[in-house]
């Protein structure tokens, strides 16, 4: 039998001694324990955030070209090791391989991507009120920056932190998800074959009571970058508070795809299934609730049905020809499970699936599909997280905009027409951080991810997140 692995901290680009406490990590796809990974005290995300205030002056006198080399190296390290990474991704966090490999392969492109803006951040000359006065608006980096990650994209969510952070001259400590660590670990190892200054990038893994909460409360965080759900966010958001510590939060979603009469239906139930399916549901952005034109909800409702009820699942480690795997763990089966036979209760009639699926082992629900439904209902309101997809009638673009922005979420959304004029008038109406106009819900690196209402404060990617990572320093000169 091998061994069970126990991964480390990494502080000050060493890995601390064996953990004296543990969180075991389990595949959800067959409850295998793959790691023990550190259940770290607030000392010890003290003495990383000591470690990323050592390291930071340093770092950020750097030019910045010069930190681009350094990011540039660890991007050729994944890719280097994209398969094995990609592996260690599948069996902890149980997406299929291909789209692990989509994941390492992105985060890769990512670091690259955020290293090239080394020689494009820029400052402001603004003109004076007073003669002789030169106004200078200069950008800096925060100082140290704590990455608080969620599961569900694990290993990308790593970089998107910590590229722009690393970039602008700030350093940072990462706590990864306690059910997806390993793979945080693994990129730690990558760091540590690279001669990236101790200090400058540091992973502290444990409890969100513990650790995300030691990091969120201590006045040496200048900014706390939190990708998870809203409850947490909020969580992060008082424990802040008193430090006035600054957010930026990637929260929930429950993305509105509206299809309208006019619309390519087959495109539209292709690109829907295809934004629920991907990672079995649990995306922030994509479609989680459907509102269809009254003249062609039959059409629509049987096609995306027929699709979903093809989708095929299984052990994504021993499958390479299915389209999802399990679900993230019980809880989260569990929560699918509640919210569907809700929806069943409340008058949702079950198009395709509405069970547990029938496996001897994983945390698998069916790709489901919900007729019937009305915004009343919990399934039209609250993130499911999983493979199922509510229906709801709309008599015109008029009531699906009303129903979209009806809601707590602001993140993303979906329009199918073949009518520019409806798609501006849709973009125009929908209060969302994002709307994609016949096509998945999936967002470029160079474009900005951010969300209205309670799916987040600020935003990340291109210009505007690397951005966020600075503030800005006036200086009025007077010749
Ligand atoms: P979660 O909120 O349960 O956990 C996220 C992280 O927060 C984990 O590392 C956890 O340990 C930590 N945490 C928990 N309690 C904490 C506390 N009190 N203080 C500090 N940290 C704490 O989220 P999850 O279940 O891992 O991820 C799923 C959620 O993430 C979904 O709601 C999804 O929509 C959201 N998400 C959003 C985006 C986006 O870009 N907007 C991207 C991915 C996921």
């Amino acid at each position: 039998m091998s061994e069970i692995p126990v991964y480390r901290n990494y502080i000050n680009g060493e890995f601390s001694s064996e953990p004296t406490s543990t969180i075991d990590v389990f595949n959800p796809a067959n409850g295998s324990l793959l790691s023990k990974v550190p259940n770290s005290s607030a000392e010890e995300v003290d003495q990383a955030i000591h470690a990323a205030r050592a390291a930071q002056a340093s770092w950020s006198q750097r030019p910045a070209i010069e930190r681009a080399t350094f990011l540039k190296k660890i991007a050729v390290k994944v890719r280097q090791n994209a398969e094995r990474l990609a592996t260690v991704i599948v069996q902890e966090q149980g997406k299929t391989q291909e789209l692990a490999a989509v994941e390492v392969n992105f985060t890769a492109d990512y670091i690259d991507y955020m290293a090239e803006w080394a020689r494009r951040i820029e400052g402001e000359v603004v003109t004076s009120d007073r003669q002789g006065e030169n106004i200078f608006v200069f950008r800096k980096p925060l100082g140290v920056v704590a990455g608080i990650l969620p599961w569900n994209f694990p290993f990308f969510l790593i970089a998107r932190k910590m590229a722009p952070a690393l970039i602008t001259g700030n350093t940072i400590v990462v706590k990864p998800s306690e059910e997806t660590p390993n793979n945080c670990f693994e990129f730690a190892k990558l760091v540590a074959e690279t001669d990236l200054p101790s200090g400058v990038f540091n992973v502290v893994c444990g409890t969100g009571h513990e650790v995300g909460n030691a990091l969120s409360t201590s006045p040496k965080i200048d900014m706390i970058s939190f990708t998870g759900s809203v409850g947490t966010g909020s969580h992060i958001m008082a424990a802040a508070a008193p430090n006035i510590t600054k957010l930026n939060l990637e929260l929930g979603g429950k993305a509105p795809a509206i299809v309208l009469a006019d619309a390519n239906i087959d495109l539209a139930v292709e690109a829907i299934k295809n934004s629920r399916i991907i990672n079995t549901g649990q995306v922030c952005n994509c479609a989680e609730r459907v509102y269809v034109q009254a003249s062609v909800a039959d059409e629509f409702t049987s096609k995306l049905s027929k699709a979903m009820a093809l989708t095929r699942y299984g052990d994504p480690m021993t499958q390479t020809d299915i389209d999802m795997g399990p679900l993230i763990n019980k809880m989260g089966l569990d929560k699918v499970e509640k919210m569907v036979e809700l929806a069943k209760q409340q008058g949702a009639e079950v198009v395709t699936g509405g069970k547990l699926a029938d496996l001897a082992q994983g945390f698998h629900y069916q790709p489901t599909v919900l007729s019937g439904c009305n915004s009343k209902m919990e399934i039209m309101q609250k993130e499911i997280f999983g493979p199922v997809l509510p229906v709801q009638i709309v008599a015109d673009l008029d009531e699906a905009i009303a129903c979209a922005n009806a809601s707590e979420y602001g993140l993303t959304s979906s329009v199918y027409t073949e009518s520019l004029s409806l798609a501006m008038n849709a973009i125009s109406g929908l209060d969302y951080g994002e709307t994609y106009i016949n096509r998945e819900n999936f967002e470029a690196m160079q474009g900005f991810h951010a969300g209205a209402r309670k799916s987040g404060v600020g935003g990340a990617d291109g210009k505007h997140g690397l951005y966020e990572y600075m503030r800005t320093h006036v200086a009025y000169i007077q010749s």
